[in-house]
C-alpha cells in the first residue's frame, strides 16, 4: 500500500512552516513502514482520483487571490474526494477557502468552493498569538493563529475544537476551526502537526481505513512530540 498526499499550493499556500504538516505525515508514515508519495498541486495541474488524504495551508490574501480561480476548477474533484470521506486538513487561508467566501477587509469577496459550510469576512484587527483549544476527538490541540479573517460556522460545520486559550474562529463564540466528514478547517500554523500527533495519526488512519478494514497504527515512541506539545501549551498567547 502507498499512501499518496496531495498537497495543494505548496508554492502559495504555506505560512508559518505549514509545509512541516506533510513531512510529519511522511515522517510517521515512513517509521510504520508505509509508503508515501506526496503530489504537489500548482495552478493547471490534474487533481489524480487516487489520493489518500489532501492536505492545503494558509497564505496572504493576495496569494488566496492568485489560486482562487485554479481552486473554482478543481472543486468538484476535491469534492468528490471529501465527499468519499478522504481525510483532508486545510490551514487559514485555504480553509476558508474551503467555505463559501473570504471577503478581504477592502470588501473584496475572494470565492471559496463550499466543502465546508462557513463563511469569512475580515475583522478591523488581526487576530494574533499562541492558541490552544480542546477537541473531543483529539484531546488538546495546540498551534499559532494570525488572521483577519472572521469566520462563522453554517449549519453543516462541526467546530474543530474549543477555544481555551487565543481566538480560533472569531474571537466571539469560542469556536475554533470547522468539521465535515473527514475534513478538518482549523486556523492552526505552527505547524500543527508535529506538535499534535494524534491528529496526525487521525488523518493517517482514516486514509488507511478506506484501503483495509479495522487498521491499526503502530505506536510511536512520541515523547519529543509531547514535550514540545507543553511547551506551546505553556507559552502566553
Ligand atoms: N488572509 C487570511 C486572513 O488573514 C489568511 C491568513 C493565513 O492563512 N494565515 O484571514
Amino acid at each position: 500500500m502507498k499512501l499518496k498526499i496531495l498537497h495543494l499550493y505548496p508554492k502559495e499556500m504555506n505560512l508559518y512552516g505549514d509545509h512541516g504538516n506533510v513531512l510529519t505525515l511522511v515522517k510517521r508514515c515512513e517509521w510504520r513502514g508505509i509508503k508515501t508519495e506526496v503530489i504537489e498541486h500548482e495552478p493547471g495541474d490534474p487533481i489524480p482520483d487516487d489520493i489518500d488524504i489532501i492536505f492545503g495551508g494558509g497564505g496572504q490574501d493576495s496569494n488566496q487571490n492568485k489560486i482562487e480561480d485554479d481552486l473554482r476548477h478543481i472543486a468538484m474533484d476535491l469534492k468528490k474526494l471529501v465527499e468519499n470521506n478522504v481525510p483532508t486538513l486545510v490551514i487559514c487561508g485555504l480553509y476558508q477557502l474551503f467555505g463559501d467566501y473570504f471577503e478581504t477587509s477592502e470588501g473584496q469577496k475572494i470565492k471559496g468552493i463550499n466543502i465546508i459550510d462557513v463563511t469569512t469576512k475580515a475583522g478591523p484587527e488581526r487576530l494574533i498569538g499562541n492558541i490552544v483549544i480542546s477537541t473531543a476527538e483529539y484531546g488538546e490541540v495546540v498551534g499559532y493563529e494570525n488572521h483577519s479573517g472572521l469566520t462563522k460556522l453554517g449549519e453543516k460545520a462541526k467546530p474543530f475544537g474549543t477555544v481555551i486559550k487565543g481566538y480560533g474562529n472569531n474571537g466571539d463564540d469560542f469556536t475554533e476551526g470547522a468539521r465535515y466528514k473527514n475534513c478538518i478547517g482549523t486556523y492552526l500554523h505552527g505547524p500543527i502537526l508535529p506538535k499534535n500527533p494524534r491528529v496526525a495519526d487521525w488523518l493517517i488512519l482514516k486514509a488507511i481505513e478506506r484501503h483495509q478494514t479495522k487498521p491499526k497504527l503502530e505506536h510511536l515512541n512520541d515523547s519529543i512530540e509531547n514535550r514540545a506539545h507543553k511547551v506551546a501549551a505553556s507559552r502566553p498567547q
